[in-house]
């Protein structure tokens, strides 16, 4: 693993939160849980709003702001019974002002503001019948009343550490930042119109308005494009390290060219695009790392054959692997005749083979002699052994997890080097989660289909419109179409929702005048494959399903489909449904009902929903779709990216600043294409940053 260095001039930041005057026992285990367990971590928590506190007098007091009021204490008011809040009347030269708190001691509060003192007090005014009052309100003595700030940054608080505790810890945690050089390139900070680092941190403890707090803000950005910086550096450092881990030369050699004359289609400028990106990986002698993103259907599959017979053709062996049995059956029928040709002996590894098949297999590769395997998970265990393992090949990449990758990797051969890693994945990313998740890999990406394949055209419709579509369904379903028709999960119970999918399936059999299939997910494997089987050999003419037929259906006769509820799906998940028609060579079309009822009214469509229907009417690009998906998906963590090794940045919003994201990978690549050691000025400034923004918070890396 790389470690990053720490110089010598971040250490005060880098002591642990306890250092920090004010950090006692009690609360360190508040503000290691709130903030982190470093100063640094202190410094770099941000304000999440602030305070404008205005002067007030009682009778010009103004409800819902924040005030601040010159008082002399009049009287303590106990509550009678108990749970009735505790009041303290006070005066200025006006009226009265009402000070409320809902529980805390009597004794406490008549210590804090005993009778005859002159306080300042300050809170949100609120009026009570036609009382000014302010509960829970912030005390300050005369003494402290002269650095009463006037505008207050607000931080997250928990029980038992206020705002304001969190704000003096901020402010000495600031005190620790020191002055550091400059890593960001002038031109470009003068450019962005960006502070120096520390200025930047410290207007970050100090917003003079709501603007101030936003991602946009000049040292929001700012800091967001340091952690950016420091995150990709990180990134492209693992990528050089991968590079320059030796890995056997391969060649395109005759028995690609023979591959290729036996492919039924030849390949499209994409497919060609990306063989060409991987044999130069291949053949530069550093290990490759390169992921291959393509929509379903875009012909991954040729791609990775090509890898896999110029490996083989180069005297190394390889491997595919594949998340289901299904899959890896599907793609040792399809590839092992053509590696075949190609005089390339191809062996399948499952978790089903019987022993002595297993036996065979694992001898043959042990021994050199077959030369592909494809397999599922039964790949990367410990009795699969190779003799010469080159390249390592894995279909539907995120359904593995990282060090099940590693593991198929880790057999390679020590006399003959590393592995090459091709990954694959058919779920189109954004390039934001690209960058983020994936930036060690190169990404070769097919933004291409296949020709042969008609556009799907999509129609966006209002459930009250339903009669209409089942007219023109009843139409094309004569002239010896087939149709999809899905019927979504969306009630909280599965019977409710299966109950409307019979119902359904029922209606269209009564108004339609023909036989409906019906699958679901609760249905016996058994029996629902046999619907599927009977509607993809086309003695059914209609399917009515819930969302199983998204995975691994290819019925090229079915032209049409219809959605129900399309509101209610996910962009991402609309497009792979609708990827199941259109492909054949005839017109095929999508219709997206939306709405509840079968009648009625018009229904209303939430914004988010009206944006995603009309994207996946716009377009078919399944790069195009995840970009709009992620995009409306928003902040937070709905894809729950944070567990699958998502960054969890401090200030970066991938999707906010996402300019930002693509600036900080291409100057990270300029910046060690240039200094890879970081050995130049600006290299060793760059040390800094990385160290200042690396979140592994171990103290192993000081030097
Ligand atoms: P995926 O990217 O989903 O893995 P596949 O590799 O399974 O896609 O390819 C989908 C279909 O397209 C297959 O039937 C394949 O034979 C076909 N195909 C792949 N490349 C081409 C091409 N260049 N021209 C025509 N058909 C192609
Ligand atoms: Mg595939």
């Amino acid at each position: 693993m790389l470690q990053v260095m720490r110089p010598q001039i971040l250490f005060p930041l880098f002591a642990e939160v306890s250092s920090l005057k004010g950090v006692g026992p009690k609360i360190l285990p508040l503000v290691q849980k709130l903030a982190g367990p470093l100063v640094r971590d202190v410094a770099f928590l941000s304000p999440s709003g602030l305070i404008i506190r205005r002067p007030m007098t009682a009778v010009d007091a103004v409800e819902g702001h924040v005030g601040l009021f010159e008082i002399v204490i009049d009287r303590l008011i106990v509550p009678g019974k108990p749970g009735a809040p505790i009041k303290v009347r006070a005066i200025d030269e006006t009226g009265f002002v009402h000070l409320i708190w809902f529980g805390g001691s009597a004794q406490h509060i008549d210590r804090l503001l005993p009778k005859g003192q002159k306080r300042w007090v300050s809170g949100k005014v609120e009026r009570f019948n036609n009382e000014v009052q302010i509960v829970h309100p912030d005390i300050f003595t005369p003494e402290q009343a002269v650095d009463i700030p006037a505008v207050e940054p607000v931080y997250p608080a928990t029980q038992g550490l206020t705002s304001r505790v969190v704000r003096k810890l901020a402010q000495a945690a600031l005190a620790q930042a020191p002055d550091l050089a400059e890593w960001q390139d002038p031109a470009w900070l003068a450019k962005m119109r960006w502070p120096s680092w520390r200025d930047a941190l410290k207007a970050l403890h100090a917003p003079s308005s709501e603007p101030d707090l936003l991602p946009e803000a000049p040292i929001r950005q700012r800091l967001a494009y340091d952690e950016l910086l420091a995150h990709q550096l990180a990134l492209a450092r693992r990528r050089r390290t991968r590079k320059i881990t030796p890995a056997p030369r391969i060649m395109p050699g005759d028995a690609s060219a023979r591959l290729l004359d036996a492919l039924p289609f030849s390949l499209t400028g994409a497919q060609a695009q990306a063989v060409q990106e991987i044999r130069r990986d291949l053949a530069a002698g550093e290990q490759m790392g390169r992921l291959l993103q393509g929509d379903v259907g875009s012909g991954k599959t040729a791609v990775a054959a090509l890898a896999l017979v110029d490996t083989a053709a180069s005297g190394f062996q390889s491997a595919l692997m594949a998340p289901t049995e299904i899959l890896a059956r599907q793609h040792y029928q399809k590839l092992a005749p053509l590696l075949e040709t190609a005089g390339i002996s191809t062996i399948l590894l499952t978790g089903r083979d019987t022993p002595a098949e297993r036996r065979e297999r694992l001898a043959a590769l042990a021994a050199g002699d077959a030369q592909v395997a494809i397999g599922t998970h039964a790949l990367f265990q410990d009795a699969v052994r190779f003799d010469r393992l080159a390249l390592a090949v894995i279909d539907e990449q995120h359904r593995f997890g990282v060090n099940e990758r590693q593991r198929l990797q880790a057999k390679g051969n020590p006399r003959t080097g590393g592995v090459h890693l091709l990954t694959m994945s058919a779920t189109p990313i954004p390039r934001t989660l690209e960058l983020t998740q994936y930036g060690e890999l190169e990404v070769s990406r097919l933004t291409e289909k296949p020709p042969g394949r008609t556009p799907v055209t999509t129609a966006v419709l209002p459930q009250a419109r339903i009669g209409e579509v089942a007219k023109r369904l009843k139409a094309a379903l004569d002239s010896g179409a087939q149709a999809y028709w899905i019927c979504p999960l969306v009630a909280e119970s599965e019977s409710i929702d299966l109950a409307a999918a019979e119902a359904r399936a029922a209606d269209l059999r009564r108004i339609l005048k023909v036989e409906v299939g019906l699958a679901h997910g609760q249905m016996p494997g058994a029996e629902r494959e046999a619907v599927m089987a009977d509607f993809a050999d086309g003695r059914l003419p209609l399917l009515v399903a819930t969302t199983v037929v998204e995975v691994g259906v290819d019925v090229p006769n079915a032209t049409i489909m219809v959605i129900e509820h399309a509101d209610r799906f996910g962009l991402a998940q609309l497009h792979q449904l609708r990827g199941r028609v259109g492909r054949g060579a005839k017109a095929s079309a999508c219709i997206l009902l939306y709405g509840g009822s079968d009648t009625g009214q018009e229904p209303s469509l939430g914004e988010t929903a009206r944006v995603r229907l009309e994207t996946l009417r716009r377009t078919e690009d399944g790069f195009e779709i995840a970009e709009e998906d992620f995009r409306l998906r928003g902040g937070g963590d709905p894809l729950g990216l944070k567990q699958s090794g998502f960054p969890a940045y401090r200030f970066a919003d991938p999707i906010r600043h996402r300019s930002l994201l693509l600036a900080a990978s291409d100057d990270a690549r300029l910046i060690l294409g240039r200094d890879p050691d970081l050995v130049s000025e600006r290299g060793s400034t760059i040390r800094v940053l990385e160290a200042l923004f690396d979140w592994k918070n171990d103290r192993s890396g000081a030097d």
